[in-house]
């Protein structure tokens, strides 16, 4: 069978990776895809933002199979639109990808469906922000309620800081029209899990627990990313707090979909504050995360094709996937001034050595390739992800691995996974 995937980033790559073994798949298809990528798939050009562009892109290549890869496409309603042609797509539609690309819609569904989150506000004027204000001990939370790729989150620490931010969303200035509506939430203290689960609408089976690292520095500091490293060990999450989570987040949401109407099909991502009230939803997203689908996906055992295509067809089960107990971990390195403004085109080296490492494997993120060299082409540009029977091992592999890869101006984290040490 032919399969595409759009997307053009690491989690892409691990998708290509993983599907590509599956015995069932002659030919994959990514669309745009990068420079790393067309090692292993035909890539294709194509506008993530441009329903049409993907479309044309299904109609060249005829897939048997689409795995959508981020957000946008699926938000705004690529398979609905690939679903009416006849092509087999996973994901949600739009209007089950509303979980995602609006916070108030999520807030507004789990407190019909008494899924544990934290206390809220929603605000669509300056007025209605002083007026919710006082009901919020400091530090509070403030979002955009659209897609603000990772920018849309600001914790504040007095009142005055957090009506000035509220204010910038509102006015429309700092996000556009992502910020034109902003949810306060009382802000959880705790430790953030990432729990996937795959969904057919009616069912739904676990991934593997993973924890993602999104600032750029050390021990948490400095301005979020698109995420700089993650990792996923069995020790994350025990079995009874595993099912707890199904019982009362996962389950409850494909089941109140259901009763609004709506068919919850695909990855749903539960962003989890492990609380000591227990755990609550800081998010949900409506695809595999970015670095977490390497770190995760590096432990499949099973075929990805088969699980996908179970979900499509309403026949989820437990036995879906068949997980390694190896723990993984990924260490992205990105371009020298990333999160901010970075130069591209600097030459990659040290991969072929890196190549050559049982157990590890580099994904690209950012890369454009000429004559069999590499080149930086984007702010993340590697995720070096590496398995081993521990965490500590795993850990200690990837960054060998690293340390093996260089170009100017890269920098990556030093402690993902440091926080599985201490706990
Ligand atoms: P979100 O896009 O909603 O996941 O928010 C991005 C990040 O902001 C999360 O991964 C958390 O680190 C942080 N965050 C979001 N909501 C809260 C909250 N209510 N309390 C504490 N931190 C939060």
């Amino acid at each position: 069978m032919k399969v595409l995937v759009l997307g053009s980033g690491g989690r892409e790559h691990a998708l290509v990776w993983k599907l590509r073994q599956s015995p069932r798949v002659s030919k994959v298809y990514c669309a745009p895809g990068n420079g790393g990528i067309a090692a292993e798939a035909e890539c294709l050009p194509a506008d993530l933002k441009n329903l049409d562009s993907l479309v044309n892109v299904a109609r060249r290549v005829e897939p048997d199979l689409t795995v959508v890869g981020p957000e946008l496409p699926l938000t705004l309603g690529l398979v609905d639109r690939f679903t009416s042609q006849g092509w087999k797509t996973f994901g949600p539609t739009a209007a089950a990808a509303q979980l995602e690309s609006s916070k108030s819609f999520a807030k507004l569904f789990m407190q019909r469906h008494h899924i544990p989150s934290a206390p809220y506000a929603i605000c669509k004027s300056r007025e209605e922000v002083r007026d919710a204000l006082p009901h919020f001990h400091m530090p509070v939370v403030i979002k955009a309620d659209g897609l603000a790729a990772g920018k849309g989150v600001v914790i504040s620490k007095s009142k005055d800081e957090a009506s000035a931010v509220a204010s910038e969303m509102l006015s429309g200035k700092m996000l556009g029209e992502a910020g034109l509506c902003v949810v306060l939430e009382e802000c959880l203290q705790g430790e953030e899990v990432s729990f996937l689960v795959l969904c057919d609408g009616d069912r739904v089976a676990p991934l593997v627990p993973a924890q993602d690292y999104k600032r750029i520095g050390d021990g948490d500091t400095g301005p979020n990313t698109g995420g700089m490293g993650a990792y996923s060990s069995q020790a994350l999450l025990d079995a009874q707090m595993q099912n707890w989570i199904v019982q009362h987040i996962a389950r409850p949401v494909v089941e109140g979909m259901q009763a609004e109407g709506v068919e919850y099909k695909g990855i749903l991502y539960c962003g989890l504050m492990l609380t000591a009230r227990g755990p609550m939803v800081l998010e949900f997203n409506c695809r595999f995360g970015d670095p977490e689908a390497q770190a995760i996906l590096m432990r499949l055992e099973s075929d990805l094709v088969e699980a996908l295509e179970a979900a499509i067809e309403g026949r989820v089960s437990e036995g879906d996937f068949r997980w390694s107990k190896d723990a993984s971990a990924c260490v992205v390195m990105a371009s020298g001034g990333y999160p901010g403004t970075f130069e591209a085109g600097k030459k990659i080296s040290g991969l072929e050595e890196v190549e050559r490492m049982e157990q590890v494997k580099v994904f690209h993120a950012g890369t454009s390739a000429r004559d069999d060299t590499y080149f930086t082409a984007g702010g993340r540009v590697l995720d070096i992800t590496a398995r081993a029977s521990d965490l500590k091992t795993a850990v200690a592999r990837a960054y060998e691995a690293v340390a093996k890869i260089g170009f100017e101006g890269a920098h990556y984290r030093k402690d993902i996974a440091a926080k599985a040490g201490k706990r």
